[in-house]
């Protein structure tokens, strides 16, 4: 039955944003109307907004000025599969430009059934705090017997302190506390808010972690509809071939995959294909380490492992979660490691300090190659070789950079940072989009993947844009946004610029709905026309694909206007060198980008979106997209 009660909120909502002061310690209630909610609607949005309207262009990330949001959206919590994804954000102390990241896990669902759809955090709190919020209830507590507490240890603590282990925690380990610039926010281990280091700025305003607690679940239009959807989009994930190799094989089929067609990131970009991913390829992994598979809230997927390892020399520990791909690349053939356990301890002892394990692995690659290069020397690694290969050099600078030690201080300041400290020519080999370290994908093969990357509003992003493979073959998924024909994963020309557009607003919708990318359209087992009917049946809108696609649109467009206003330009959108330089072997041999046909599309992009030659959204677009507020 379709409900008319709106007294609790606009469908799907809660109608209450929570923002905390920390420095006050005090907290207080936004109750936005309809309408707001309809046009910021959750997530990427949300944050976007608050980020522009509290937060004052220069600030430095790490001080008091910065404000951090956490926010869920209408389908949080919805039982759906993969509609469990919530955002945080801020200004990323990597880049120095507009900081994003998304997760899954269970924490975005129960903060709406604790009664808010999003946190705001201003301010800096004078000694280690965290907040408990239930209920509709707010508590700012104590958390100095926390600090130097790992994530496992917190959420231990936590849920003993408050005497229920049904708490869901969000928190940072030392990491965050030391200010690593790529410190990730973690959750039950297996959740890494890992890029553009949110980790660090929770540390620098003194917040532990946040915890929540609900009972309540949102006020959904038509019930009984989602239902329906919910058991539709189940049956179909387990039909779907994308989704039914995420079951079996989690993410870590990428490896032999990207290997086979030359474009496995190696040697720190250098290479396209590892001489070890045969031993750390899927097939490997689910023979030895893989222990059974783990989920996030409400999702038929599972596409997360869990692994163990109670003899050798690396021991892996069930409940701290296993690698996925992106950890497999970059702690694994970004440095030349194919040792599993070691990737494996290494992704354990990230999870457990908090750090982005793309930004570690891509940082101790910078260095092993700074090392190889003669820039870095026993000397300045206290007399330790931290060749490629070298798996214990892996560990040994991950638990240095966790603690700010020796040479893990400097590259605790992630790989920009770190080359300008070293100097002696280690810019060359320090490889970042906007100060972001780079996922684990090489652009070299899939160009629209590279357009995200440099496109991004956070810098190096892999899930911009549907990866190009997306547009090969039979693309009848996405027919329905006007994408009619296939496009080669390698073009450089107008139909690429396109595809990507169209790609990119896709893509966004998943970060301001709040819904994973392995649930949701195009690729995956959701569908279009199905996708319009559940966000009906959530929020009982009369809504449509184009409604959905601008508030996307408009997401990405406040995100750009953050950084136009902190002095970002063209000259920001680009890739890294090495991939305007071919492959010396592999499938993707001799195929560089091409540096002038790149900068076209960027070029032809910026006229696609509605904006100016600097790349910034022009007074026509903000207008199209209802963000006059943002013209001056
Ligand atoms: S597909 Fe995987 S990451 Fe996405 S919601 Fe499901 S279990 Fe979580």
């Amino acid at each position: 039955m379709v409900q008319t009660d709106k007294s609790a909120g606009p469908f799907g909502y809660n109608g209450k944003i929570l923002h905390v002061n920390l420095s006050e310690m005090s907290w207080q209630i936004e109750e936005p109307d309809e309408i707001w909610y309809r046009t910021y609607v959750g997530g990427s949005g949300i944050a976007a907004y608050y980020l522009l309207k509290e937060l004052q262009p220069g600030i430095d990330p790490l001080s008091e000025d910065n404000v951090m949001v956490f926010a869920c959206s209408a389908v949080t919590g919805a039982p759906v599969s993969g509609f469990n994804r919530f955002t945080i954000a801020a200004k990323s102390p990597l880049s120095g430009g507009y900081g994003e990241t998304e997760a899954g896990g269970y924490w975005g669902p129960e903060l709406k059934f604790a009664g808010f759809d999003a946190v705001v955090v201003k301010g800096k709190a004078e000694k280690p705090v965290y907040l408990w919020i239930h209920q509709g209830e707010v508590e700012i507590r104590n958390a100095e017997s926390l600090w130097g507490l790992d994530n496992w240890q917190t959420k231990e603590r936590i849920q003993s302190e408050l005497e229920d282990k049904r708490v869901r925690t969000l928190s940072i380990g030392p990491a965050g506390e030391n200010l690593v610039y790529f410190a990730s926010v973690q959750h039950e281990m297996a959740h890494f808010h890992g890029r553009t280091g949110m980790g660090a700025v929770m540390g620098s305003k003194n917040l532990k972690a946040l915890t929540v607690r609900g009972k309540e679940k949102p006020n959904w239009a038509d019930k009984e509809k989602l239902k329906e959807i919910g058991r539709w989009h189940n049956k179909r994930i387990k039909e779907h071939p994308a989704n039914v190799n995420l079951t079996k094989l989690g993410t870590t089929f990428q490896v032999s995959i990207l290997n086979h067609n030359g474009i496995l990131p190696t040697h720190n970009f250098r290479d396209g294909v590892f001489s070890g991913a045969d031993k750390i390829n899927d097939e490997i992994y689910h023979e030895t380490i893989f222990h059974s598979k783990g989920t996030c809230y409400a999702c038929a997927v599972k596409c997360k492992r869990e692994v163990e390892q109670k003899e050798g020399k690396y021991l892996l520990d069930l409940r701290h979660g296993g690698p996925e791909y992106e950890t497999l690349g970059t702690l694994g053939s970004m440095c030349e490691i194919d040792d599993l356990a070691a990737i494996g301890k290494g992704n354990q002892i990230c999870g457990l300090a908090g750090i982005d394990t793309i930004g570690a692995g891509c940082v101790i690659a910078f260095a092993m190659e700074c090392y190889e290069h003669g820039i870095l020397t026993k000397e300045d690694t206290g007399g330790r070789s931290i060749s490629f290969g070298d798996a214990d050099a892996m560990i040994w600078l991950l638990e240095m950079i966790v603690k700010r030690e020796g040479i893990g201080n400097i590259l605790a300041d992630g790989v920009k940072r770190a080359a300008e400290k070293i100097g002696k020519g280690a810019d060359a080999y320090a490889f970042h989009i906007k100060g972001s370290e780079l996922p684990a994908h090489d652009g070299r093969g899939k160009t629209a993947m590279a357009l995200g990357y440099a496109l991004s509003s956070t810098g190096a992003d892999h899930v911009e844009c549907p990866h190009d493979t997306a547009f090969m073959g039979n693309i009848d998924p996405l027919n329905p946004v006007g994408l009619l024909k296939p496009v080669d994963p390698l073009a450089n020309d107008t139909d690429k610029v396109r595809y990507f557009s169209v790609g990119q607003r896709v893509w966004g919708i998943n970060n301001c709905y709040g819904i994973c990318n392995f649930c949701s359209v195009p690729i995956h087992a959701m569908e279009f026309e199905r996708l319009v009917e559940t966000i009906r049946a959530i929020t009982g809108w009369n809504t449509s694909m184009f409604e959905i696609m601008k508030a996307s649109e408009r997401s990405l467009n406040m995100s750009r206007i953050f950084n136009t206003r902190e002095g970002f330009g063209p000259g920001d959108d680009r890739v890294i060198r090495r991939w305007h330089e071919g492959f010396k072997e592999g499938a993707h041999k001799d195929k560089p980008i091409d540096e002038k046909a790149f900068r076209e599309m960027i070029d032809l992009y910026y006229e696609v979106s509605g904006w100016d030659e600097s790349g910034k959204p022009t007074r026509g677009k903000l207008i199209d997209l209802n963000l006059d507020w943002l013209i001056e």
